[in-house]
């Protein structure tokens, strides 16, 4: 929630890089020029200094905090995004003649399962492609491999909305979860994963930043070669730090996790988040000029996507809602429609707003 020049509020629902709360924001402002009385800023410093390593091993603490996360799992601060986490992950825990599962739930577990073929034997256990990803499929159809190295979910799809929380005991196969889009948005039992990751830009701080929790016993030298940046091994051994990582974008996730930890911790966010998706899903069921597509329990409470009956008006919402100062709004290219994401940072009164302009839009055009 920014203030304009002209002081009118703005509320940005850009699916990522996405906002941040307005708190952190004034506060990486105050230290911006002058970090902890140094004289330089945090940008400036190298990441061989005191301040920096001491900064990552607080931001590092503060996530576990927040998410309970034992010794038993490493913290990473790693640079190429979830998207890297698609190669990365099956080069270092796919064995040589390796396999793993992946259940298709929306456009980003598809890519992580394409990048994995490139490296084993990628098997879909389940998907929903035909139905145009409005749903998760039933339990009951995934058809899980015991011999896999591991199996890959997406419990909340960004672009499609589609979101799930609970999945059947996968045995000894560790289960990995690209949390990209909800990861800090409600409590996780960590313990049920071998390996979490998250690229930073939608809850928790600026792009250039991807965090991975892998269990200890996940660590391995890689059966393949890899290159070393690459090594979950290394990296976890050099604390992150084999090369120059990005350090601002870390330090703005430690404000981050302060700031959550101030406002109550996950579980608070979990309940907020729940009335403010509820919000909008209230609305656009009561209403026949605005859809959504997704299976009721379904759901996504992050990433709310929405079409009108009549799309042709599409433009014209969008022009109208950034002149209220609801930024961002339209849908993902490749599914057009309209999407609201509604991370942690977005406060209530954003998603009122939001909900006000689409009833009022409803009754001019309707
Ligand atoms: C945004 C997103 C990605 C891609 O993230 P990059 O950091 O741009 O690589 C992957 N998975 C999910 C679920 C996402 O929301």
């Amino acid at each position: 929630m920014n203030a304009l020049a002209n002081e009118k509020t703005v509320y940005n629902f850009c699916s990522g890089p996405a906002m941040l709360p307005a708190p952190v924001m004034a506060k990486a402002q105050t230290e911006f020029l002058d970090y902890q009385a140094s004289g330089i800023s945090v940008m400036e410093m190298s990441h061989r200094s005191s301040t920096i390593v001491e900064m990552f091993a607080s931001a590092a603490q503060g996530l576990r905090d927040l998410l309970s996360i034992s010794d038993d799992y490493e913290v990473l601060f790693l640079q190429g995004g979830a998207s890297l986490q698609f190669s990365m992950i099956p080069m270092n825990l796919m064995r040589a003649d390796g396999q793993a599962d992946f259940l298709l739930t929306g456009a980003w577990s598809e890519k992580a399962y394409k990048e994995a073929a490139l490296y084993g034997e990628a098997r879909v256990i389940a998907s929903d492609a035909d139905n145009g990803y409005r749903s998760v499929p039933p339990v009951s159809q995934w058809q899980l491999n015991p011999k896999a190295d591991y199996v890959h979910l997406t419990p909340n799809e960004t672009i499609h909305g589609v979101e799930f929380t609970d999945w059947p005991d996968t045995g000894a196969v560790p289960v990995v979860a690209d949390l990209s889009s909800s990861i800090l948005s409600y409590p996780l039992d960590v313990s049920q994963y071998g390996l979490i990751y998250a690229g930073a830009q939608k809850n928790i701080g600026p792009a250039g930043l991807t965090i991975v929790i892998i269990r200890k016993d996940l660590i391995k030298v890689p059966e393949r070669t890899v290159p070393k940046l690459l090594r979950y091994d290394l990296q976890a051994a050099q604390a992150s730090m084999i090369n120059t990582p990005s350090t601002f974008s870390v330090y703005l996730a430690g404000l981050v996790f302060d700031w959550l930890k101030g406002e109550g911790g996950v579980q608070v966010m979990a309940e907020r988040n729940a009335c403010k998706a509820q919000l909008l899903y209230d609305f656009l069921d009561a209403s026949d000029f605005y859809d959504n597509p997704v299976a009721v329990e379904n759901r996504s409470r992050m990433n709310v996507p929405f079409t009108m009956k009549d799309a042709s008006l599409e433009q014209t919402f969008l022009r109208e809602a950034k002149a209220q100062g609801l930024l961002n709004l339209e849908g993902h290219r490749s599914v057009g429609g309209m999407r609201a994401s509604i991370y942690n940072a977005m406060p209530e009164a954003g998603v009122i707003a939001l909900r006000d302009f689409m009833n009022a839009f409803a009754k001019r055009y309707g």
